[in-house]
């Protein structure tokens, strides 16, 4: 009807690639990236116009569908995964990515990246080697274990040892230790993908030598522990420990495998943090094989680590699986420089960068605090009341659930009643993912928080808390 004549000052592709801008972008970006968002840009343009949205002037057509073209290829070409800052409280997240790197990891996964690399070739005899060779050596020196391999991540690891020592076998496991760790990674499934029979013993809160004695059959291939990672069993609650576990596991000729989740290679207590069980102590327990997570509170590069005796390495080593989940240069360039920052552990929770945030002092936050929260408060005058609080971080991907690291945040408020309230927590989170670095908060209750914890730079947070309230 009468959109006929509108849809005729549709400007032509052409045409918006000949707008200055517009071809500015075409030398940088090339012509069929550019083109394609112009065709976007002036089918969205199109469809505005017909849904009455749009304006169909033929002066304003072009310069709108040029400046969406512009606005496309920007977010086109922007590096992905976005950058964000991590004011969640929670230090290792899993969706923000775990583990910030050190510099000394950035370096060697940018030199690994850059060229060639001896990654699986002995440099001494100009042979074959083997991929794990690069870490391998520094894992056995920081567990003690006899042999080490590395492969995708913690579940892998978990998926490799399983498959290799118990498929079409018996492996029993308490049943307050069959842990589902976000993301639908859940013990008893991969069991059955490893294609072994999960034998469920003891109960949820109580589980004794003997129900694993009685569990052992001619079928049973191994004895499993699993490190309940992020939650505890408390009250009248019974476990078997690592080395009552491996004792009888040995005694009746089998392997004891435990999967430890966060494996930290250093005793946590020396810096202030809860006691977390560590591979070493594992080994020396009498573990057999031990699997951990290279980027919970081991600071490093998502990757699953295997440690213990060499037989059984070897078996992980020669399944086909292991092809399957191996690591690639980056990643072993990244894990081999965080290792070798356990080897100086006095100087770890400064150069570790997740253990320097684990062991930030509230106070050292406080100074910060007050001086973001005056300028929030000057950006978002009236949104509601905003002020310093003290509040709690965690650790993280399931590692200390207990544990309660005390720090400092900047509490927003906004006024109203409980359903407004509500809305207007959404609508300001929403506004601080908008930024240009998106800001990641924590809605609560009653609030809006940005934990601390994790700034250390609070000069990129004040650039980018200027522009809130600018429209
Ligand atoms: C975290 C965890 C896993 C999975 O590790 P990813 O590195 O995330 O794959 C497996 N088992 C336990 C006990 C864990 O805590």
């Amino acid at each position: 009807m009468s959109a006929e004549p509108s849809l005729a000052n549709l400007p032509a592709v052409d045409r918006v690639l000949a707008v200055p801008e517009v071809a500015a972008l075409c030398a940088e970006h090339g012509r069929a990236l550019v083109t394609d968002a112009a065709r976007e840009a002036v089918a969205r343009l199109r469809a505005g116009i017909l849904a009455g949205t749009a304006t169909a002037q033929p002066e304003h057509a072009l310069g709108a569908a040029a400046r969406s073209t512009v606005a496309l290829v920007g977010q086109w070409v922007e590096p992905v995964p976005r950058r964000v800052i991590n004011l969640t409280g929670t230090v290792l997240h899993t969706n923000l990515g775990r583990a910030p790197m050190p510099p000394e990891a950035i370096e060697a996964m940018v030199r690994a990246a850059q060229g060639a690399a001896a990654v699986e070739l002995d440099l001494e005899t100009g042979r074959r080697g083997d991929r794990d060779r690069v870490v391998e050596d520094w894992l056995v020196r920081l567990t003690g274990a006899e042999a080490a391999t590395v492969v995708n991540n913690n579940a892998a690891a978990v998926l490799l040892t399983l498959a290799s020592l118990a498929a079409r076998k018996e492996v029993p496991v308490s049943r307050g230790e069959l842990v589902e760790i976000g993301g639908a990674f859940r013990i008893p499934d991969v069991m059955t993908r490893a294609g072994c029979r999960l034998v469920e013993v003891g109960t949820t809160n109580r589980t004794h030598l003997r129900d694993f004695e009685a569990a052992i059959g001619p079928r049973t291939a191994l004895l499993m522990k699993v490190h309940t990672s992020n939650y505890v069993v408390q009250g009248f609650t019974a476990e078997v420990s690592s080395r009552a576990l491996a004792e009888l596991a040995h005694r009746h000729d089998l392997p004891c495998v435990h999967d430890l989740g966060s494996g930290t290679l250093v005793d946590l207590t020396r810096y202030g943090l809860p006691a977390e069980p560590t591979p070493r102590a594992a080994i020396a327990d009498g573990m057999d094989l031990v699997t951990f997570s290279g980027d919970k509170l081991l600071g490093g590069p998502q990757c699953g680590i295997v440690v213990g005796r060499r037989a059984l390495v070897d078996r992980l080593k020669r399944n086909p699986l292991k092809r399957a989940l191996r690591v690639d240069k980056v990643t072993l360039a990244a894990l081999a420089a965080v290792l070798r920052l356990y080897a100086d552990p006095d100087r770890l929770a400064e150069r570790l960068p997740s253990l320097r945030l684990l062991t930030r002092d509230p106070e050292s936050m406080r100074a910060s605090a007050t001086r973001l929260t005056a300028l929030v408060e000057r950006r978002l005058h009236g949104v509601g009341t905003v002020e310093v609080v003290a509040c709690d971080s965690q650790v993280g991907s399931g590692a200390l659930p207990m544990a309660r690291l005390p720090s400092v945040g900047i509490a927003i408020r906004p006024a109203g009643a409980r359903r407004a309230r509500a809305k207007a927590l959404r609508d300001l989170a929403a506004t601080f993912r908008a930024l240009p670095v998106p800001v990641i908060g924590r809605v609560t209750e009653d609030a809006f928080l940005l934990d601390l914890r994790c700034l250390e730079d609070e000069g990129e947070l004040v650039g980018l808390l200027e522009r809130l309230g600018a429209g």
